[in-house]
């Protein structure tokens, strides 16, 4: 799959392009493979292929059929999941354990549990008030979807978006994050090694300016799904309103984690530690402001920064595994690393880490900073990278306030052994998942999405269908 140049999956072709995207591996910084460049007439052809597929063997497939082809894809995902492992762990360079038991894995859930959706995909018969008149409903996809994700789960995030847009009965033109297309060129292949019709799901590689614009602005697409950064999604809605088009927007986050004094300080501070170093903190939902009571500050700080210390940082392919690879790229590094900066100069800590691992690929040391404050720029803004950022509080009204001053709402969440004060914590924090005692949590089943500029719609679970269908009412004389 890496020798040779991948072409654009469009329609049953492999077309290539005359410029290539090289992927580089983050581990070593050096060129792992290159794709086709897919721009703004690739993905002409490419809504094309979804629109013919739409009306051809697809759209008149039986909800049944649908499923099953679904139900296909899921075990072909685990079957494969070492080959998804593999791909993800070179062009995003996450340890290729995590990618291939943990993404690649949740992955193959995620389609087996909306393989079981289009047969439960149902209308409605209304009890209008006119006598003689009928009311009934149905629900129907919403046509050609333009997907677009991000880097931080190359799989994963694919797989959140084009489960539920599959089940609904779409078809597809995705535009994955050109750092890490791999993996979604090869689901393309998969998806026809299983029987989806050629054109259904069509995959372009390209970037966001070129590719993703043109998608989003394209005016024979029903609706984007998008996953990315805040500042991009504004982009996204700009680009929609020539046809007005649907969009779903999962964005950026800052979360607040509650450390309280009363929490089962093992599990809590084991918790925070991967809410936040959990996927290197390229996370959108990374506990990524931890406040701590601050009669528990100093031991907890402590344990943090041992825990940090004590990781093991390396290549995504290194035969022994590690528990963190690189960031993904030289200038996500970079900018990481001015966060550092910024937060020093402002007056935070570092207790553990605060510098470039080696010399070789994008590595950051896990870092640990304390004394931290509302106001500072690494409190405020998203690093996304290893940098756990320590707050210090008093009082829960307080801290529930202080949680929730920021344009963000994608997560948040505490450790408390009070069952009330938990139950006040699920009332006031104000994000669209809340993790009580835990952190991180998601399933096929269960709703996600933000709150503020975290975005708007629900991935996962019945709303997720909702999000890629569209109600007909139908009155009947
Ligand atoms: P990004 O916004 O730079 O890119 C995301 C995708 O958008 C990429 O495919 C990119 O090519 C494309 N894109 C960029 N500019 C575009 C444009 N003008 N028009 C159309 N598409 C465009 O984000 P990123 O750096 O790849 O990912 C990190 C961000 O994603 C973080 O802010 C993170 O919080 C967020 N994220 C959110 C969730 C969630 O579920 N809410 C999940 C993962 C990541």
């Amino acid at each position: 799959f890496l020798e040779k140049p991948q072409g654009l999956r469009i329609g049953n072709d492999r077309v290539e392009t005359s410029k290539l995207l090289d992927v580089i591996d983050p581990s070593f910084d050096t060129q792992a493979a290159q794709v086709s460049l897919g721009t703004a007439a690739n993905i002409d052809d490419a809504v094309s292929a979804a629109r013919a597929a739409l009306s051809g063997p697809w759209g008149t497939m039986t909800a049944h059929d649908r499923g099953q082809l679904l139900w296909k894809l899921a075990d072909a995902i685990e079957d494969r999941k070492q080959i998804f492992g593999e791909l993800d762990a070179i062009d995003n360079g996450k340890p290729m354990h995590v990618a291939r038991d943990v993404d690649a894995v949740y992955s193959a859930r995620h389609f087996r549990y909306f393989a079981g959706w289009p047969s439960k995909i149902e209308g409605r018969t209304i009890p209008v008030s006119s006598p003689d008149k009928m009311n009934f409903t149905k629900v129907e996809p919403v046509g050609v979807c333009g997907l677009i994700t991000p880097w931080n789960y190359p799989t994963l995030m694919v797989a959140w978006k084009l489960a539920p847009a599959l089940a609904a009965g779409n078809t597809i033109v995705l535009k994955p994050a050109e750092q890490t297309p791999l993996s979604a060129l090869y689901l393309a292949d998969l998806a026809l090694e299983v029987g989806f019709p050629p054109g259904v799901l069509n995959v372009v590689p390209g970037f966001g300016s070129d590719a993703g614009a043109a998608l989003a602005g394209h005016a024979g697409v029903d609706k984007v799904g998008f996953t990315g950064s805040t500042e991009t999604g504004r982009r996204i809605v700009e680009g929609s309103v020539g046809n007005l088009k649907k969009v779903s927007l999962e964005l950026g986050g800052k979360a607040a984690n509650i450390l309280f004094a009363d929490a089962d300080l093992d599990k809590a501070i084991a918790g925070s530690f991967w809410a936040l170093f959990g996927n290197n903190g390229q996370s959108c939902t990374a506990g990524a402001r931890l406040f701590v009571h601050r009669s528990i500050k100093e031991q907890v700080v402590e344990r943090l920064a041992e825990m940090a210390n004590a990781l093991s940082v390396g290549p995504g392919m290194d035969a022994s595994p590690h528990d963190l690879g690189p960031v993904i790229s030289r200038p996500q590094m970079d900018k990481v690393l001015g966060y550092i900066e910024a937060g020093r100069a402002e007056g935070a800590e570092v207790v553990a880490g605060g510098a470039q691992r080696g010399e070789d690929g994008y590595f950051v040391a896990p870092t640990v900073m304390q004394s931290v404050t509302d106001d500072m720029t690494i409190a405020r803004e998203e690093i996304f990278g290893p940098v756990l950022c320590i707050l210090d509080f008093d009082d829960e009204n307080e801290v529930i306030a202080r949680a929730n001053d920021t344009d963000f709402g994608l997560a948040a969440g505490g450790w408390t052994q009070d069952l009330a004060r938990a139950l006040r914590l699920a009332d006031k924090l104000q994000a669209g998942t809340l993790w009580l005692n835990t952190w991180g949590d998601t399933d096929a089943a269960s709703p996600f999405g933000g709150m503020k500029q975290s975005g708007y719609g629900r991935e996962m679970g019945a709303e997720a269908i909702s999000l890629y269908s569209q109600t007909k009412s139908i009155w009947l004389g």
